[in-house]
């Protein structure tokens, strides 16, 4: 939902091309459905190009949507150059509580993955407006941030991704919380491995709190980093992968004791969504950032909340 937007289309078009979807539903509103269907035969050549077999539906009929497996709602006002994510929390919270009512009732089993912005608050809505249980809705966030911060740290060492451990939880947003203290390359702690001192790790952090804002001011929007992270996070659902990412979900205390608040920690994923939320152990200064990014998206959530009333 929001597939006429980048980060939809973009999403779309990087599951398409894992071979693992059979049918793909793209839904915009009236006015773009010309936008879509477009998109849609784009994607085909480019499919067969590649040799996949998919169905590539462009509808702005909600009724298309019906018994989905995974409804990804991209829906939403972006930021612009110098916008914070809050600030486009109210419009934003009435689309994504529309659309996830609606998904409730056409596709009550499906899982519901939310990029729109600002995505802990939105994941929160998302929850509530659908009544579905908290492993079944779940926001892209700091699985997006983890990458950056892993693209960062094999950059300085020069040293393949995949080598490279890392995680980023608490907001997708200024509350973010780089987890330095279990970070590992090669599986040695960064702090056994960066033995020489030469890595100024708190200036690749705020590096990694403003990647997202450094993109839409050169480049207007991010696309590609979020989209294919919305194909990870999809594949490992669907291919029951049970990986460890992390999304945005809801916390009842399994974490520091904090409840009642959609915030990015390390999940569990399978077929049925998030099967577990792993407890963490962090370093002082972790835990203090991670409490004070609970408190502050617990506070945009209920002036939120309080909006949609
Ligand atoms: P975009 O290109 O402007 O697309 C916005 C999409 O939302 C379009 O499909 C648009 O439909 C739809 N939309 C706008 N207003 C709507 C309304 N009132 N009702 C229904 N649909 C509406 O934006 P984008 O770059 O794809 O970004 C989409 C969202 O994802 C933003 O909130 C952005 O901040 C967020 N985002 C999140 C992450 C993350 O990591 N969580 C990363 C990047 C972006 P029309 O074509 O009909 O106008």
């Amino acid at each position: 939902m929001g597939a006429s937007g980048r980060v939809g289309r973009t999403a779309a078009f990087c599951l398409a091309e894992e071979n693992m979807v059979s049918k793909l539903v793209l839904f915009a509103r009236e006015k773009s459905l010309a936008r879509i269907e477009g998109e849609s035969l784009d994607m085909y050549d480019a499919m067969a190009a590649k040799d996949i077999r998919i169905s590539i539906l462009s509808t702005c009929d909600i009724e298309n949507l019906k018994d989905s497996d995974i409804v990804v709602i991209t829906a939403g006002v972006p930021r612009k150059a110098g916008m914070s994510r809050s600030e486009i929390a109210i419009p934003n919270a009435k689309i994504v509580a529309e659309y996830s009512r609606l998904v409730a009732e056409y596709s009550p089993n499906s899982i519901i993955l939310v990029v729109t912005n600002p995505v802990d608050v939105m994941t929160y809505v998302a929850l509530k407006a659908s009544g579905f249980h908290p492993s079944k809705v779940f926001g892209l966030g700091n699985h997006l941030d983890s990458l950056r911060l892993r693209n960062m740290l094999a950059k300085h060492f020069n040293i393949h991704v995949s080598e490279i451990h890392t995680r980023v939880i608490g907001e997708h947003g200024d509350h973010m919380v780089p987890l330095v203290s279990s970070t590992s390359i090669g599986g040695i702690l960064l702090k056994n491995y960066a033995l020489d001192g030469t890595i100024d790790m708190e200036g690749m952090v705020k590096k990694v709190i403003n990647a997202g804002s450094y993109v839409i001011n050169k480049k207007g929007s991010t696309e590609f980093g979020p989209a294919y992270a919305v194909s990870n996070i999809i594949t490992t659902v669907l291919n029951d992968e049970k990986k460890i990412l992390t999304v945005s979900a809801y916390l009842d205390g399994e974490i520091k004791g904090i409840k009642d608040v959609c915030l990015g920690v390390p999940v569990k994923l399978g077929i049925n969504g998030i099967e577990r939320i792993i407890p963490l152990k962090m370093n002082d200064n972790e835990t203090a950032a991670f409490k004070s990014a609970a408190k502050f998206v617990k506070e945009r959530t209920s002036e939120v909340m309080e909006s949609l009333k």
